[in-house]
């Protein structure tokens, strides 16, 4: 529409309909009586009036026109006819400050009786009368199309006493000012704001530990910490970072560090216990049965010690299959080191075909996986291990047992807002086929208790 820093005397394109005299220095111009006539009758306020006959009158400038709001160009012949008194200085010099605001920046809508003259769109092109006219019905058809008000309601900057439509009643420079400032300080806030809540989850993924062969040579010899593809795909699958967190040695002679797994439970929203390795019975007060069921005591150490930390912080962690058994045994619970020695009638839980085994599970009525599912009383889930839950550690509660043997399938802590152990590996199911839980809604509240607490 009508630009409004092109329309002074300044950033007229010179020659232009309307236009003073080519190159006049002053800035002088005049306007055509005619148009100026047909507006003048209801041009009857406090406004400096000019000469008669479309005279041309100077811009005033300086500090007095600046205090009076009389820093207009020429004045329409027709305005100041008839008009007894209209345009005596002193009527001008006691304009209330808002005109002040009125004409910073744009004198045609100082003047909105003014002929339209000489139009820069908003695209920066000159327009004449003819196109502007156009523009403006385009304008209203698309405003019509789009469901906004008619384009009459719209038209005017101005309201019936003259003044902008940007102004309140009683608006001086300072509260406009203020408004703006205030405005710019809100836009900067939302912007800050949306940054911090846009930012992605962080969650960090227990590290597998592959303790050195004996007599092996190479990468085999070596301590190694690895993450499995399935269970960091599964979490990044809603659109979060996932970063595995390896053990830390704070005493090490050749990196000594200061960064301990608290540290870790800072920065990260959450944590994810990846399966493996047997718990040592060790770590829940038995000595093993067989060798061979001895666990890793080390791994026990170093995730026992990143789940008090996570949970210290309040933040929600997930454990998967030897992640659910450790959390039963960091609140004092137990562990069957053998299903089938220890639970004689219990059906198989292993099996060679390692992410082939699938049983069925139900949730107990007061678990919150019941809730989560609604109707679905169960569901089929790939669960492979050989140890699980035998007593409950305290304030645990069972979220999950299998069909029909009632062992343990899940677990959680009542007293946080998300601790929770599941036996079975949601993370294969969506690969293992469509009778498979699907534990999306289980990771999702995972992920919500993360953004909820990650401040
Ligand atoms: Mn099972």
């Amino acid at each position: 529409m009508v630009d409004h820093a092109g329309t002074g005397r300044g950033a007229r394109a010179p020659g232009g309909p309307g236009d003073g005299p080519a190159g006049d220095p002053a800035g002088h111009h005049q306007q055509p009586a005619r148009r100026a006539g047909a507006q003048g009758p209801r041009r009857q306020d406090a406004r400096p009036r000019g000469p008669a006959c479309g005279k041309t009158v100077p811009f005033r400038t300086g500090a007095g026109a600046a205090r009076s709001g009389a820093e207009t160009g020429t004045w329409p012949a027709a305005r100041g006819t008839g008009q007894p008194g209209a345009g005596a200085p002193g009527t001008a010099e006691r304009r209330p400050a808002r005109a002040v605001v009125q004409h910073r920046g744009d004198r045609r809508r100082l003047r909105p009786g003014a002929p339209a003259l000489h139009h820069v769109s908003e695209s920066g092109e000159n327009m004449n009368d003819g196109e502007h006219d156009q523009r403006r019905k385009d304008d209203a058809i698309v405003r019509r199309a789009a469901g906004a008000p008619d384009g009459k309601e719209r038209e005017g900057s101005r309201r019936k006493d003259d003044t902008p439509r940007y102004l309140n009643p009683g608006d001086s420079i300072f509260s406009l000012w203020g408004r703006v400032i205030k405005a710019r300080y809100q836009r900067i806030a939302a912007a800050a704001t949306r940054h911090v809540l846009q930012r992605p989850l962080r969650i960090g993924i227990s590290a597998r530990i592959f303790h050195p062969e004996a007599g092996a040579t190479g990468l085999r010899s070596k301590n190694l910490q690895y993450l499995e593809e399935s269970i960091a795909q599964w979490v990044m699958s809603r659109d979060v970072l996932v970063f595995m967190i390896p053990t830390v040695n704070t005493d090490g002679l050749l990196h000594p560090s200061n960064i301990r797994l608290r540290d870790y439970a800072r920065h990260l929203d959450g944590l994810v216990l990846q399966g493996g390795a047997d718990v040592s019975p060790q770590s829940y007060a038995e000595t093993p049965t067989r060798p061979e069921w001895s666990g890793d005591r080390a791994r026990d150490m170093y995730e026992l010690e990143l789940l008090h930390e996570f949970v210290e912080a309040g933040k929600p962690v997930l454990g998967i299959c030897r992640g659910c058994q450790l959390i039963n045994v960091a609140f004092g619970g137990t562990l069957y080191q053998d299903i089938a020695t220890d639970v004689p009638t219990a059906m198989p839980h292993v099996h060679d075909d390692y992410d082939r085994h699938r049983h069925e599970i139900v949730f107990p009525a007061d678990s919150s996986l019941a809730k989560l599912f609604g109707q679905r009383l169960g569901g089929v889930v790939n669960s492979i291990h050989h140890q699980a839950v035998k007593t409950l550690g305290r304030d645990m509660q069972v979220e999950a047992m299998s069909v029909p043997d009632g062992v343990v399938e899940a677990i959680r802590y009542r007293k946080a807002p998300f601790v929770m152990g599941l036996q079975w590996h949601p993370e294969f199911h969506r690969a293992g086929g469509e009778e498979l839980l699907d534990c999306t809604g289980i990771l999702d509240n995972f992920l919500r208790v993360a953004r909820e607490t990650r401040f």
